[in-house]
């Protein structure tokens, strides 16, 4: 097409044919041109489907969404920016100033802190209570209570949320609740199962599984609810990038083999370490030594986690030379890397705690969470074994 002056920018004809591609094409387009007013109006009010500005929806969120939606038994989930945003789009684009909403006590630190600082800035009261005794969570609720937000097993301490306790007390008490489900993946748990209203995940670890993406997924049970927080997603503009929903959907055609193979040397591992002198605890839910053994059977069925911790003897000192000791394992604050990943609570996530309310959490300067990634589980041990031997060697 030509005018006096040149070629037109856009629209060009893109190339089709009769054949599809069969892997998603990636679609950074940041607007979407329709016919006619007419032909938007059905857009908008669901006679025909499409897109329009990519804050309030793209192809590429979609895909992923859908996969995840699949994953979890959920309807119309929202992908969006980070796993933050997705806790931020439950908490604050469902409550509002004068509610109260309970959370796990040993929740993701940043979620503490929205529930420290935030929330009550805005005017909504928050308590923490321990997720795996459903008396304790009945004890917290008030009338104006109207959240319960848990993660099914927590970070570092990997203790186990009594999910399907909780959910029948929230429903006797018309309380939503809302479930994180990073750390067990719908492989491992499914929170609507268990009668969960919403569920929370951060794509940015296990999902997406190679630490080069940023993305969450919030889902409601209740399609109101559902509408609220896209609605709310699109205005604070918690909008997912559609490299990293291209890139998560390719991470997630192989999610499964890997958190398979990833929980399967976790449970190698935590039996090993446990062996391993200089090592004073291992946690590993379903281990005959967690506190939780018994709910993790119930709830997980067999199924765990890709996450270990332990602590070391030997304080600071064993805890700098084992992580300098411990070749090819990275010293990072993430999770569910394709590559095994060594986090040190004391020094990162839960640095501003006092060392006595750490030591409250059992989180010693000894203290690290492993995230378990995909290295032959035999080469795994004997990393670990060596780096230990030189932590107890210099510590
Ligand atoms: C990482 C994480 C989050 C936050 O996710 P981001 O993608 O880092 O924003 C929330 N909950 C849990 C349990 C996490 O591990």
């Amino acid at each position: 097409m030509r005018n006096a002056r040149g070629s037109l920018v856009r629209p060009v004809p893109l190339p089709t044919g009769a054949s599809t591609p069969v892997v998603t094409p990636l679609s950074p387009s940041v607007v979407y041109a329709s016919e006619t007013p007419d032909a938007l109006d059905d857009q908008y009010e669901g006679r025909t489907h499409g897109y329009t500005y990519a804050r309030e929806g793209h192809p590429n969120a979609d895909v992923v969404a859908a996969r995840l939606d699949t994953m979890e038994g959920a309807r119309d989930g929202l992908v969006v920016g980070s796993g933050m945003a997705a806790v931020t789009a439950a908490l604050l684009g469902l409550l509002r100033a004068g509610d109260h909403v309970i959370g796990g006590n040993q929740l993701y630190g940043r979620s503490l802190r929205m529930m420290a600082e935030d929330l009550p800035r805005l005017g909504i009261a928050t308590s923490l209570a321990d997720p795996g005794d459903v008396e304790a969570v009945r004890a917290a609720i008030r009338p104006e209570t109207r959240m319960i937000l848990v993660e099914v097993v927590s970070n570092p301490g990997l203790r186990v949320a009594d999910v399907p306790g909780l959910a029948a007390l929230a429903q006797s008490h018309d309380i939503l609740l809302a479930v994180d489900n990073t750390f067990t993946t719908p492989r491992a748990y499914r929170p609507f199962e268990a009668g969960a209203d919403i569920v929370i995940h951060s794509l940015t670890k296990l999902l997406s599984g190679h630490s080069d993406v940023m993305l969450g997924y919030v889902a409601a049970r209740d399609p109101e609810l559902a509408r609220r927080l896209r609605v709310f997603a699109v205005t604070l503009g918690l909008s997912p990038s559609p490299f990293d929903c291209w890139l998560a959907e390719r991470g997630m055609l192989s999610f499964d083999l890997r958190f398979d193979r990833a929980q399967a040397t976790a449970v190698r591992l935590a039996d090993h370490l446990a062996g391993l002198a200089g090592v004073r605890r291992v946690i590993y839910p379903t281990r005959d030594d967690h506190p939780d053994k018994a709910l993790a059977a119930r709830l997980l069925q067999g199924q765990g986690c890709n996450m270990v911790s332990f602590e070391l003897e030997g304080g600071r000192a064993a805890a700098n030379a084992f992580t300098r000791a411990a070749e090819g394992l990275s010293f990072a604050p993430t999770l569910g890397d394709v590559g095994t990943t060594l986090s040190h609570p004391a020094s990162s996530s839960h640095r501003a705690l006092s060392p006595e309310d750490r030591m409250a959490l059992g989180l010693s300067e000894g203290f690290f969470r492993v995230s378990v990634g995909l290295e032959d589980p035999e080469t795994l041990c004997a990393v670990f074994s060596q780096a230990i031997d030189a932590a107890v060697a210099g510590g």
